[in-house]
């Protein structure tokens, strides 16, 4: 007979995770497993990512990301130093190093204000007082963001999670899921299992997850890389806080960044390249059924017309180091090529709506026996705590019928409630 759960949450990254602690807590006589392909936790986005807690300044105001991201964001900081894990609340400069970005960096300022954000704008002098190594002409010191190590926090769910009695499965990848009876039939690697709901949390895989179970997305993930480099610490080249460019408002990505990492070290990065796999982490990681949907599938060609350009100069960047160097040299002049090297990259998980549009907002669906969260890009790992209260009330609908509350009702019971 198979093993027999209420609700089974597909995918232990950080949203999952932190979907199946919040079902525990509401529902705490129910059965709840969680099942990873992966032999570790938080082995995909979640632990390949730039660790900043993110305070909710660039996303558009009334969508879920900004409703989510300033509320996320103080719960994260106090739950990783309620669990002894490691977080500073570093602040952020954003840099203007052109007279062309004070127009866009102004109107960031008033889309912060309209969130919420703590923050002031500052001219270069005080750029300067705050980051001898930074140049920029003004900037936004946004006070609100920290840094962590996300994959930490990942890791501390998923012990929360054995902790209340959920069954936490790694090396289980989900091959196929179909609907019998009054139950949902979940095959993976080695087993099957039989649940009453079903939660998509599969990142990468949260459309191939949907389709398996009958579920048509709406969206097509696509992964794009993110490449960092580690930048060696000198006189020169040294900062305390991160510091990001202006963004492309067209683009859901923030721009290579410098990010002090809580153990000390410094990166330079990510920059977005479209990849050619889902677990696109190098250049050679090729799959073909990730390549042919760029050519079989018209929203990606209609995609590809419009980023053609952004992906082109992306990809350059990515092959050639002196345009990293410039880039890095526009904010930090003290920069060399040879304090750069190379150092890991993560892949994010990019929904593409029918238009050829990258979707801004985080997207989740509902089916009457389940929740499919189908664009989790950043800052979803910093309003992880909140995306699971907000799924797993979904799921609870699904399951017994309990209505999920209104968002901001949600959004502002938990921002009153401890982690
Ligand atoms: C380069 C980069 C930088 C980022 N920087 C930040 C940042 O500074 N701050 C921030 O808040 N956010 C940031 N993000 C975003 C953040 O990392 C993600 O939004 C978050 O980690 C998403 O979590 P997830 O659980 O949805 O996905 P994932 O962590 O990818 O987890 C999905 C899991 O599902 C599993 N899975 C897939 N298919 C199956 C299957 N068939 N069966 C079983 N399991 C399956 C995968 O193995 C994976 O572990 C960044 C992301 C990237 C890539």
């Amino acid at each position: 007979m198979s093993e027999r759960h209420d609700i089974v949450v597909v995918g232990g990254g950080i949203v999952g995770l932190a979907t199946a602690r919040a079902l525990l807590a509401a529902l705490p006589h129910t059965s709840v497993a969680v099942l990873e392909a992966e032999r570790r936790w938080g082995a995909h986005q979640s632990g390949h990512n730039s660790n900043v807690i993110h305070s909710g300044i660039y996303y558009e105001p009334g969508s879920l990301k900004a409703a989510m991201a300033r509320v996320g964001g103080e719960l994260m900081i106090r739950y990783c130093q309620e669990h002894g894990l490691p977080v500073a609340r570093t602040g952020k400069l954003i840099v203007a190093t052109a007279d062309s970005q004070l127009a866009p960096i102004a109107e960031l300022a008033r889309r912060g204000r309209q969130n919420g954000v703590t923050l002031r704008e500052i001219g270069g002098a005080e750029v300067s007082e705050l980051e001898p190594s930074v140049r920029a002409i003004a900037a936004l010191d946004v006070a609100d963001t920290a840094i962590t190590d996300f994959g930490a926090v990942t890791r501390s769910y998923a012990e929360e999670l054995a902790e209340q009695g959920g069954a936490a499965r790694l090396g289980a990848r989900v091959l196929a899921i179909e609907t019998r009876g009054d139950g949902i039939v979940i095959r993976t690697e080695q087993d099957e299992l039989e649940a009453a709901v079903l939660v998509n949390c599969a990142g990468l895989a949260s459309d191939l997850v949907a389709r398996m179970s009958g579920t048509d997305p709406g969206v097509r993930v696509q992964p794009f890389r993110g490449e960092y480099s580690s930048l060696a610490q000198r006189a020169g080249t040294t900062v305390h806080r991160p510091i990001y460019p202006v963004p492309d408002p067209e683009l859901p990505f923030l721009g290579v960044h410098i990010t002090p990492g809580i153990d000390g070290s410094v990166h330079v990065g990510p920059n977005a390249v479209p990849a050619f796999s889902r677990a696109g982490y190098r250049w050679r990681d090729i799959d073909p059924g990730t390549t042919a949907q760029w050519v079989r599938d018209p929203a990606m060609r209609r995609l590809a017309r419009s980023y053609w350009r952004d992906g082109a100069r992306e990809m350059l960047r990515s092959l050639a180091k002196p345009m990293l160097v410039a880039d890095v040299r526009a904010m930090l002049p003290g920069v060399r090529s040879g304090d750069l090297h190379r150092d890991g990259a993560g892949v994010r998980a990019q929904a593409v709506d029918d238009s050829g549009r990258l979707v801004d907002d985080f997207v989740v669906r509902t089916s009457p026996r389940a929740v499919h969260v189908l664009n989790a890009p950043s800052p979803a790992a910093t309003s992880s705590l909140l995306i699971g209260r907000y799924v797993a009330a979904l799921a609870r609908e699904a399951y017994d019928g309990t209505p999920a509350p209104n968002l901001r009702v949600l959004i502002e019971a938990f921002g009153s409630e401890s982690p």
